[in-house]
């Protein structure tokens, strides 16, 4: 049977890191088996969803690198498939039909003043039509059977509901539309999942699936709830913990790389923590996911992030900085020009910071000239300093051979008065990069290039 796995976002707000740990494992999951990963948008909650959902869903799922394989138009690159789509092609209708006309489902027609009140269960389609058209509330319900319902899930093993704790439920609203329910159980079916991977939340949704999978005569797929995710509380992750949507890590400067390497270890153990998921694929094993809840980790995630910009290609750790910077700091894309340089700060650069974003503070300065603030100045002031710094421009403009380790000897030998080396260095700092906090100084000292350094202390 060939794998096929689907990711269902519903698009009423920003993919969550949750949704993308369930999106990344499925993908995980299909591309190990070499099947098939299906990207389907639940919008059939019609007040709740938005295109701007969907697009930003679908812009996160790329930036995360995880493909899809199908859509509803021929060739590719495909979209996806919209359940709002399928409801136009009827699809959904076929099945209500056959739940009602086998005695599964019926149709309730609500009282007038009370539109939570069911004045009459039926299952004739013309009557259903004749209300309609008559502007009464009519919805389509499922009739939950007497009994148990089993089965089995990858993560929590062996499931068992008793449906008398479940009520008759609505699979289609009284303004035509299916409900979530409905929609996913005749959509897993006709696009033939065979493992329907998602979040734990849904856990209780899975028995009511399984008795229309049944009243249809529909074969199960094999199911897997991934527990959640926690905050450092150990309640669900939430707002209250922080940000939790992809596009925040995303603008906060996290890399996509170490995004999902640390979304997968929430639930995957590996023997190694920084890591590319998508070139371990052949190590991903979806059974022997952790059962247990993760607890989600800022300062873990930012971590994870600073290995990977180290451990990157300085041409790789650009290009991701360049992707960062035309959303988020567009003016930083100009520093490009003379790429020998910039390859140079940002190889320094990346040594001490852990996010894309405090990557473009520190190396800011190396390409525009920044003012230092009112206390830094204050720093630079004074007869001492100013001599101080113009022995030190003499020195640089007679180092003839530039090397960082001719840089390192200059530096070694510079005194005033009885200033501590910490103190002198904090003035070069200024003096240079009108900043206290920068990079290693003679690194940078070496790569901002003898020229650099004289206009700039000539400016001060
Ligand atoms: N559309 C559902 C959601 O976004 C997911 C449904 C599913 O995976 O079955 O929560």
């Amino acid at each position: 049977m060939e794998v096929r796995v689907r990711f269902a976002p519903s698009p009423t707000g920003f993919l969550h890191v949750g949704g993308a740990r369930t999106a990344l494992f499925g993908w995980l999951f299909a591309r190990k088996a070499k099947g098939k990963f299906v990207l389907r948008i639940e919008d059939t909650d019609t007040e709740r969803s938005s295109k701007e959902s969907e697009d930003s869903i679908i812009e996160d799922l790329k930036w995360c690198k995880l493909d899809w394989d199908e859509g509803p138009d021929v060739g590719g690159p495909y979209g996806p498939y919209r359940q709002t789509e399928r409801i136009e092609k009827g699809i959904y209708d076929i099945y209500v039909r056959e739940l009602i006309n086998n005695g599964s489902a019926y149709y309730a027609l609500y009282d007038e003043g009370n539109a939570k009140e069911i004045v009459k269960k039926f299952n004739s389609h013309d009557e259903a039509n004749d209300h309609r058209s008559n502007g009464r509330s009519v919805t389509v319900n499922f009739k939950i059977p007497a009994g148990k319902t089993y089965f089995h899930d990858i993560a929590k093993g062996d499931m068992e509901f008793d449906n008398s704790t479940f009520e008759d439920m609505v699979i289609v609203k009284s303004n035509g539309f299916p409900t979530y329910n409905f929609a996913v159980v005749v959509d897993d079916h006709l696009m033939k999942i065979s493992h329907v991977v998602r979040g734990e939340d849904h856990l209780t949704n899975t028995p009511k699936q399984i008795m229309m999978y049944k009243s249809l005569g529909w074969e199960l797929p094999e199911f897997m709830h991934i527990p959640l995710i926690l905050g450092p509380d150990r309640t669900p992750l939430s707002k209250r913990h922080g940000a939790t949507s992809v596009n925040y890590f995303r603008s906060y400067g996290i890399i996509n790389v170490a995004f999902i390497n640390y979304l997968s270890l929430l639930g995957w153990s590996v023997n190694e923590e920084v890591f590319n998921p998508l070139e371990k694929i052949e190590s991903f094993d979806l059974y022997s996911l952790s059962n247990k809840p993760a607890v989600f980790d800022y300062k873990k995630i930012e971590w994870i992030n600073g290995q990977h910009m180290r451990k990157m290609s300085v041409e790789g750790l650009i290009d991701n900085f360049k992707a960062w910077a035309s959303l988020q700091n567009p003016s930083a894309l100009k520093w490009f020009d003379d790429l020998d340089y910039s390859k140079a700060v940002f190889d320094i650069c990346r040594q001490k910071v852990n996010t894309l974003k405090v990557l473009g503070e520190f190396a800011r300065p190396f390409f525009e000239e920044i003012p230092a603030d009112e206390e830094s100045k204050e720093i630079l002031k004074g007869e001492e300093v100013e001599k101080f710094l113009l022995s030190f421009k003499d020195k640089i403009q007679s180092l003839d051979d530039w090397s960082a380790e001719n840089v390192e000897k200059l530096l070694r030998d510079i005194s005033l008065n009885n200033l501590s080396r910490k103190e002198l260095f904090q003035i070069l700092r200024i003096a240079l990069l009108g900043q206290k906090v920068t990079p290693g100084l003679f690194e940078s000292i070496y790569v901002l290039g003898k020229k650099r350094v004289v206009e700039r202390i000539e400016k001060i």
